[in-house]
């Protein structure tokens, strides 16, 4: 038989998944002798079963009558004995906390005639009835399923009619008769009685505990938190003890640290003559722990000691819930605690200067996500808001905007010094140019992965999207917002919060991250904008553990970089190399007319006329480029877009013919491109003729694409530069596709470095974006000088998910059902495409072992996947350049988290 419960004195603080972490805590204080209740945890095998089975398992009950008379046993009390009961707490209590999700029932053990003998033992018939009252209310609510409203409001007007204001003012015959009103709702509402019998309230309430497991709202909760939904909850059982018991007694939330800032010293709240729930529900104004001091010193001293002892043990910030009852202090609850992403890297930090930690350990204590977080700007805390609508979160930070319904308007704001929020159904790559004007985007369709999130991110810029809500209509550059009365244009402002998914109407203030002016301007600027003293201390904590993670860290950090703007940026932020340059972007704008008059060329001679008018430009780029990068690899990835995307769209053209036909006014030309454009036009365009396929057949764009880099190249030695290009095939299916590439492209550098007398070997390699390149890499891998992993197709080709359409449709869906907890293409999915990426990269170290082996989908500045690239090991990723800082930290928290794994399984 599984055993089901555990006694206080039976745990450890490591036993989480079993006892739920506040199970697992009250025995670990337990085991340090630090003053708690004594009582048992029901396990999370036990809620398992119940979820499983729909039933208790019959040994729990066993389990828990031995578990209860041994705490009876200890304290010389029975439960709810009627001349001196022993009353206990049941609360949930999971792996990971869920604040307020589930269900707390106190005083169990409280019926009709205990209730007169906790009067007598307590001398304080007040409180007892009190204390029964809110068991009723609470047992009612929670494990009954009573309207807790009617409870509520039976409260509010016995308070008016004996016209006082606080609970604690009701006399004990106005306690009584609300325990009778009370003991009729639950009678009317559930048809029985509320239950006598002590054990039956344990045993009810511990299964609402397992119940509440499953409410909306819980649900909610873990997807939100990317909780698992199958861990269950462990039931803490605990003897009461009163904060309720008169002037002495009193209740209290307490940190080792400030929680929200991270400053060190002390932090808490303290409410006199009162329980449980009372501290943060906001009934009366609570007292300062030096209030408290001042109230009841023995209470307060012994609170700063186990305050001290807990946070040496823990070695962490600990949270502390603690109750005084007639002067004795009790402590009942403690954890490791929640705190900002501003406190997380400020307490990891003096912990390590007060010698409790190590640097590598602090390195462990911030995350990833807390450090961006940390760089976006911010919407002021507090600033009055009007929600609009929520939708998906797509790229983090606050923006505040006139609403720009196109490219010229948002231009034209920008340029008149408006702040704008450039407002799309969806966008495209003819939208870059908004986009880029615009403080912020927002789009009514697509998801994280949609055209907008993915530049809106690799821009830094704030961006939501697929606000299904919104209803644009570009036209008429009017926005209306279902549930929302009223037509919105572009004298209306907004305010996007990139981080909630939120969109407010009107202006909320925004301020900027100190961080960010760190990462922009480096450690001395930053230290002298800080405001205060915790600013300062932030920046120096952020910096010291950047600092130390560069100095650990195996992966190299690169950007995804297609601009000289973005590589400086890139730079700036610590990247060491271009992963990624995605050249198709340099085809836009003005010059989409060449690669028009290309795809359009009839004959040999317009073909190469319209090569020859791109040469210099692509040229310029990279001359460009190279000298941004000077000595640092740039991988250049050669054209990858099926062409219809230079052409005009297919449906807007046909309707144009047709009318014009119509009209007699036909252009031959016109119908001339119609038919070009419908040739090219491809049902699933992400499947078709992109990447290797199209650079193999449309003749001329290898040797434009790599002569352009070649000659740049030769510029750039020419005056002394250090030029590294690595040339980047995409979309590689089969060696043979590579080796016919590689081979025109090779041609091309010969010739050139033929030409001007420079050496130009520069590596030529292969983005492995499809599970049949990373199954045949040990093929693929003869003809690569290097891999660069595209996780972006990899996943679209690996799940057969079409990356444009599935986030928007059908994605809530599936994190509902747990079919995963977030989006591939947000996280790497380690069981499958991890796995590709595991096959490619051995296979390509089978044949080469010094290949050099990267990552430049949008997973290269994932805090998860860079953890996972780093352990099949890779040698870089490469990410936004926004990224690349939160990568540089994860990169080195990789290093350490792994040895904390070898070294625990070295113990094992
Ligand atoms: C990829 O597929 O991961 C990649 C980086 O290429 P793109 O996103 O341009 O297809
Ligand atoms: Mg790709």
């Amino acid at each position: 038989m599984p055993k089901y419960v555990y006694r206080f004195c039976e745990g450890d603080k490591d036993q989480k998944d079993l006892l739920g972490g506040k199970g697992a805590n009250l025995a670990e204080m337990t085991k340090l002798g630090l003053p708690v209740p004594p009582g048992f945890t029901v396990t999370t095998d036990a809620c398992r079963a119940y979820l499983r089975d729909g039933e208790v398992p019959d040994e729990l009950a066993v389990q828990v009558t031995r578990a209860l008379r041994e705490v009876e046993e200890e304290l010389g009390r029975q439960l709810g004995d009627p001349d001196d009961p022993l009353l206990v707490s049941v609360r949930s209590g999971a792996k990971f906390s869920m604040p307020g999700m589930m269900e707390t029932v106190l005083n169990i053990g409280l019926n009709d005639s205990s209730v007169e003998g906790l009067a007598k033992v307590s001398g304080d018939s007040r409180f007892a009835w009190d204390s029964y009252r809110r068991l009723i209310q609470m047992f009612g609510k929670t494990v009954l399923d009573v309207d807790g409203d009617l409870f509520s409001s039976a409260l509010d007007t016995k308070k008016s009619d004996r016209g006082v204001t606080m609970d604690y003012e009701l006399s004990v015959g106005a306690l009584q008769e609300l325990v009778s009103e009370f003991k009729e709702i639950v009678r009317k509402e559930t048809g029985t009685a509320f239950p006598q019998d002590p054990r039956e309230q344990l045993d009810l309430a511990t299964e609402a505990v397992f119940r509440s497991w499953n409410t909306e709202r819980a649900h909610i909760y873990r997807r939100r938190e990317k909780i698992p939904h199958d861990l269950g909850t462990a039931v803490n059982v605990c003897t009461m003890v009163f904060g309720n018991m008169g002037e002495t007694s009193g209740t209290g939330v307490c940190f080792t640290r400030d929680p929200s800032t991270g400053r060190a010293g002390v932090y808490g709240d303290y409410l006199v003559n009162a329980q449980g729930e009372d501290v943060v529900a906001g009934i009366r104004n609570t007292l300062s722990l030096a209030d408290l001091e001042e109230l009841d010193k023995v209470s307060y001293d012994e609170l700063r000691a186990a305050m001290r002892r807990l946070e040496t043990h823990y070695r962490d910030l600990c949270d502390i819930e603690f109750t005084i009852e007639r002067g004795k202090l009790w402590l009942l609850q403690t954890r490791v605690g929640k705190r900002t992403a501003g406190a997380a890297f400020r307490v990891a930090t003096q912990l390590v200067d007060e010698r409790m930690i190590t640097i590598d350990e602090a390195l462990t204590r911030v995350t990833g996500e807390q450090l961006t977080q940390l760089m976006f700007p911010q919407f002021a805390t507090g600033a009055e808001r009007d929600l609009l609508t929520r939708a998906m979160p797509a790229s983090p930070g606050a923006a505040v905007g006139k609403i720009a319904f196109n490219n010229e308007e948002a231009q034209a704001m920008a340029e008149a010094g408006i702040s704008c929020i450039l407002v799309r159904r969806e966008t495209n790559p003819d939208d870059l140019p908004g986009m880029v004007a615009a403080a912020g985007v927002l789009t009514a369709r697509g998801g994280k992965t949609s055209h907008a999130a993915v530049v809106a991110r690799g821009m830094g810029k704030t961006c939501v999207c697929g606000a299904e809500s919104l209803d644009v209509d570009a036209a008429s550059k009017t926005l209306r917002v279902r549930g929302h009365d009223g037509v919105f244009t572009s004298q209306d402002t907004i305010a996007i919060d990139g981080t909630t998914g939120e969109v407010f109407l009107g202006d909320v203030a925004v301020v900027d991250s100190p961080v960010m002016t760190y990462i922009h301007s480096g450690l001395e600027k930053a230290l002298e904008a800080a405001p205060d003293e915790d600013t300062r201390e932030l920046v120096l904590a952020v910096d010291r553990l950047m600092q130390h993670a560069d100095s650990v860290r195996r992966l190299s950090v690169r950007a995804n970089a297609d601009t000289p703007e973005d590589a400086r940026n890139a730079v700036a932020r610590g990247a060491q190399g271009v992963g990624l340059c995605r050249t198709e972007h340099m085809f836009l704008g003005e010059r989409r007319q060449f690669v028009q008059d290309l795809i359009l060329a009839s004959t040999d001679e317009e073909r190469v006329a319209a090569l020859a008018a791109l040469l210099p430009l692509q040229k310029g780029d990279f001359i460009e480029m190279m000298e941004t990068m000077d000595s640092k690899p740039m991988t250049v990835r050669l054209i990858d877009p099926p062409l219809h995307e230079f052409l005009p769209d297919l449906t807007e053209l046909s309707v144009k013919v047709a009318v014009d036909k119509a009209n007699g006014v036909l252009d031959p030309a016109d119908e001339e491109l119609l038919h070009v454009v419908r040739a090219h036009h491809e049902a699933n365009p992400m499947l078709g003729l992109r990447g290797v396929r199209l650079l193999l057949t449309m003749p001329g764009l290898i040797e434009l694409q790599v002569r352009a880099i070649a000659e740049a190249a030769v510029e750039r030695l020419r005056v002394g530069g250090n030029p590294r290009p690595e040339i980047m095939i995409p979309l590689v299916g089969s060696v043979r596709e590579l080796q016919i590439a590689r081979d025109r492209a090779q041609k091309v550098l010969d010739e050139v470095s033929e030409e001007s007398g420079m050496d130009l070997s520069f590596p030529i390699g292969a983005m492995i974006e499809l599970p049949r390149a990373a199954l045949t890499s040990e093929h693929i891998a003869s003809e690569a000088d290097f891999f660069s992993f595209g996780t972006n197709d990899l996943t679209q080709t690996t799940w057969g998910f079409s990356r444009d359409d599935v986030e928007g449709s059908f994605f809530g869906h599936y994190t509902d059902e747990g079919i995963f907890g977030v989006s591939p293409f947000e996280t790497l999915d380690r069981d499958g495409v991890g796995q590709m990426v595991r096959i490619g990269a051995e296979g390509a170290r089978a044949t080469k072992p010094g290949i050099k082996l990267g990552v430049c989908g949008e997973h290269g500045g994932d805090p998860d996947s860079i953890q996972f690239f780093h352990s099949v090991g890779l040698n870089y990723v490469s990410c936004s350049p926004y990224r690349v800082p939160v990568a540089r930290l994860e990169a080195g928290r990789a290093v350490i988290l792994d040895e904390v794994q070898d070294e625990a399984q070295a113990t094992a």
